[in-house]
């Protein structure tokens, strides 16, 4: 007797909106700025400017960094494009922050 179904939880003038969180949880709201010309010339110059691994360097050995990070990481409120918060870091220190942060991030 009761035909009432539940298959449709939202309204139907709203079902065309798309729910984000079907795509999972792997996008990462910076991977945009992090894609974009902006920030390959800006990292790139950086690297340019400081080409070896900042954290080696404080331990005292010389290393060939490869990309640019952030010291205060964007979204912790960190200014993504101030130079002054970019270090440059060899892979394996940017690893060992970025674990510490999270593990994505990894630019190739
Ligand atoms: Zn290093």
């Amino acid at each position: 007797m009761a035909t009432i179904k539940r298959k449709v939880d939202k309204p139907p003038h709203l079902q065309h909106i798309k729910v984000p969180e079907a795509q999972g949880r792997r996008t990462n709201p910076n991977q945009e700025l992090y894609n974009s010309t902006r920030w390959r010339k800006t990292s790139k110059a950086g690297l340019k400017a400081e080409p070896l691994c900042r954290k080696c360097a404080k331990e005292g050995r010389v290393k060939a960094g490869r990309l640019r990070d952030h010291i205060v990481p964007y979204n912790e409120g960190g200014d993504f494009w101030d130079t002054d918060n970019h270090q440059t870091l060899c892979d394996s220190c940017h690893n060992k922050k970025s674990a510490s942060e999270s593990h994505k991030n990894r630019i190739k």
